[in-house]
């Protein structure tokens, strides 16, 4: 069977202002490394906004400066900035939005390159953020350029968005944008995240984050007999996570095309535990004073599928402490839940999926993997606030190099994904193709 119908026209002309955009993606993608735009703390966000406003606003963008005042973090010092910018077309029609995020992780050891360089070596452009992900920023940027220099006729708009603190929650960002209602207006959104250029990421698993305190009798440590220990309590919930928990969440298995294979299934993590006094710092000579500790608490992420809800996952959670309770003498406890998000999965047949997977078809010749991805990122805002399902994340890169040292982001992958991105708009904002 033939994949592919030979390109029309418009799309070998669409590939081939690419391809003659090579070295131009390539210099902006270093441009925007060499801005270094850490998070925490939030830094040059402001400079960044204003870099991609002078880029944008030359070839007929209208943009907007938008800053997240009272997101968390949002100060005089860091102020949370983002950055939309629209192009309208000929008529009306259709929205296709891309949001990046501006923000990279910190450097962390081990860098063989200057992390904000944006050394070219071999074909790979060097730096914190190359494939998460101002590559794919560049991308969608030398997409949409190439697209408004070969289309003159077209109908809808285009966006481009580089917003704030995706690393740290997206809420001075993505999630500040949505509230705002900034997606009312959008039908088809694009995040170019490292997904690998052949690959289509149609949502993620949920989370639930919870605290869960045990209490206990503070008393002298010569006599514990005379308090009652919340750590021995905490002991106790542990064990029996053990017992039931772990394996009962090991046979959840969902149909979420998950990567890495070991998240297809429901998850927990142990994410910290603390009881009894304050940890000694370990450069102290200190000793600490003999206590039975009266509270122990405990930091759990879970992680869930789509075919759980949250109820039943609270509930499981809650079934675990009401066991030990029913079991164990003095056993009190309180459960607190610190952060959620709900499991998101776009439809296979939803437009934004059948454009990018044909535009892949044509673009390499060969059909996409659907993946779903074992963390959330910014689609969590753009579905719960925006109100939006036709979302997907695709871009060039691999996601195993994110966060990590020497990341670095492929030339050939940025211009094959910016020509998948290129075709999506013909497809969707182009004129009537003729065969
Ligand atoms: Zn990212």
């Amino acid at each position: 069977m033939e994949l592919t119908q030979p390109l029309t026209d418009m799309q070998t002309r669409l590939a081939a202002e690419i391809d003659a955009r090579r070295d131009d993606l390539t210099l902006l993608t270093q441009e925007l490394i060499r801005i270094p735009t850490l998070n925490p703390p939030g830094e040059n966000y402001r400079d960044i906004c204003d870099f991609l406003d002078r880029r944008l606003s030359k070839v007929g963008f209208q943009t907007e400066l938008v800053r997240a005042h009272w997101a968390p973090g949002d100060c005089e010092a860091y102020p949370r900035w983002n950055i939309v910018a629209r192009r309208e077309g000929n008529r009306p029609g259709e929205c296709v939005h891309f949001n990046s995020h501006i923000d990279v992780v910190d450097v962390g050891k081990g860098w063989t390159t200057d992390p904000f360089g944006g050394e070219l070596k071999d074909g790979k452009v060097y730096g914190r953020g190359a494939c998460d992900m101002k590559g794919g920023l560049a991308a969608s940027i030398v997409a949409a350029e190439a697209f408004l220099a070969v289309v003159p006729d077209w109908q809808g708009a285009i966006e481009i968005s580089g917003t704030a603190d995706e690393e740290s929650g997206g809420f001075g960002g993505v999630a500040y944008l949505a509230e705002k209602g900034y997606f009312k207006r959008v039908d088809h959104v694009i995040i170019p995240e490292p997904l690998n250029v052949d690959r289509i990421c149609l949502g993620h698993r949920g989370v639930w984050w919870a605290e869960i305190e045990t209490h206990g009798e503070i008393a002298h440590g010569s006599m514990p007999f005379l308090g009652d220990c919340a750590v021995r309590h905490m002991g106790a919930v542990l064990h029996e996570m053990e017992q039931t928990l772990f394996p009962a969440l090991a046979q959840k298995r969902t149909d979420m095309p998950v990567v890495p294979e070991g998240a297809k299934q429901s998850t927990l993590n142990i994410n910290s535990l603390h009881g009894g006094q304050e940890e000694i710092p370990r450069d102290s000579t200190g000793l600490p004073s003999p206590c039975v500790p009266d509270s122990a608490r405990m930091v759990i992420d879970r992680r869930f599928l789509i075919e759980e809800n949250i109820d039943e996952v609270q509930a499981e959670i809650t079934g675990v402490l009401e066991r030990v309770k029913a079991g164990r003498e003095g056993f009190s406890y309180d459960i607190r839940e610190m952060h959620r998000v709900l499991p998101t999965m776009t439809d296979k047949s939803a437009p934004v999926v059948t454009t990018v997977s044909q535009a892949i078809r044509e673009t390499l010749g060969k059909d996409p993997d659907y993946v779903v991805s074992p963390g959330t990122y910014d689609q969590k805002h753009i579905d719960r606030i925006g109100k939006l399902k036709n979302c997907v994340a695709y871009g060039p890169g691999i996601l195993d190099l994110a966060h990590k040292p020497d990341e670095y982001v492929g030339v050939d992958d940025m211009v094959a994904s910016a020509k998948v991105m290129a075709f999506s708009l013909l497809t969707l904002l182009g004129p009537p193709q003729t065969p």
